[in-house]
């Protein structure tokens, strides 16, 4: 049976009180594969936008796909780049970023996922980098189009490159017309809904749900759109990621001492992070740690 989690709310830390949809890491369900972290924001009408100042990541890498909106990205390796519908931003933090966002005043919406993917050991102290992603492939089947920003679907590959077996998808189908997607057998597999409702291998989603597809619960992925609207959702799938993490606020360790470290390091401003040049000034300091022993997951 497939299990449906409903997001949580979270005010997250920018200059305006924004909620966000929070669907990983979640009580439910820790993780698909290496994707750590979803966030969907939106739709919301831009009165004053989105301001996030300048912040660090370290051990994952951030994906930003909008469905609307236009994004300016500041980071520390010294990218400056807008980013529109249907257009990745991969932000490989690696041993440690910062970088800085601000919706722009173009269009009346602003909509989009956030998602982090944790790096495995071998790789998550390299060096920061950051890369866009203006045109990526699309793939047709019957009457469903998907957009691939991250791995392989049926032969459509995304040129982004990650570090573990991964997929991200943006998957659009018209109501009245269901469609078959294959899995593979040994990934875990997770579906938000962003809009529309939808039938999920004979389960009702509804608009924020995610779907979540254990490891050899499915091969194939039975989609029908339900509701009066197109169905517009975004298919997450990875191999089962076999390392213990510790992730606290934009940091992900593997031990304890290290997330206390990587909090003390940005609050004293240490180069490790590098310094973002950007139009919204300041930086964001790491919260208080918590009074439990942070665990690895
Ligand atoms: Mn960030």
């Amino acid at each position: 049976m497939t299990k449906v989690i409903d997001p949580r709310l979270v005010k997250i830390s920018t200059r305006t009180e924004v909620n966000i949809k929070r669907s990983l890491p979640h009580a439910a369900l820790k993780r698909i594969g290496a994707w750590v972290f979803l966030d969907h924001f939106g739709p919301t009408v831009q009165v004053d936008g989105m301001v996030v100042a300048a912040h660090p990541h370290s051990g994952l890498q951030t994906v930003t796909w909008p469905f609307a909106g236009v994004v300016d990205h500041r980071d520390s390796v010294g990218s400056s780049q807008v980013i529109r519908a249907g257009q990745l931003n991969l932000m490989t933090a690696g041993r440690g970023v910062a970088h800085s966002e601000k919706s722009q005043p173009v269009g009346d919406q602003l909509h989009a996922v956030q998602l982090w993917i944790a790096l495995p050991d071998l790789e998550r102290n390299r060096d920061a980098s950051f890369e866009h992603f203006g045109d990526l492939p699309m793939l047709e089947l019957g009457s469903l189009t998907a957009r691939i920003f991250i791995g392989e679907l049926n032969g459509a590959r995304s040129p982004a490159r990650v570090f573990s077996p991964l997929l991200g998808a943006e998957l659009r189908l018209s109501t009245g017309a269901p469609e078959t997607v294959p899995l593979r057998p040994d990934w875990e597999y997770g579906l938000l809904v962003v809009r529309g409702s939808a039938l999920v291998n004979g389960t009702l989603v509804s608009p924020d749900q995610l779907a979540y597809l254990e490891p050899g619960e499915a091969r194939q992925l039975e989609l029908e759109a339900t509701g009066s609207d197109d169905l517009l959702a975004v298919l997450l799938g990875g191999e089962p990621f076999a390392e213990q993490i510790v992730m606290w606020w934009n940091f992900i360790g593997r031990t304890a001492e290290e997330i206390v470290e990587m909090r003390e390091l940005w609050n004293a401003r240490d180069p490790r992070f590098g310094e973002v040049i950007d139009e919204v000034g300041g930086w964001i300091p790491a919260p208080d740690l918590p009074n439990a022993t942070l665990r690895a997951r």
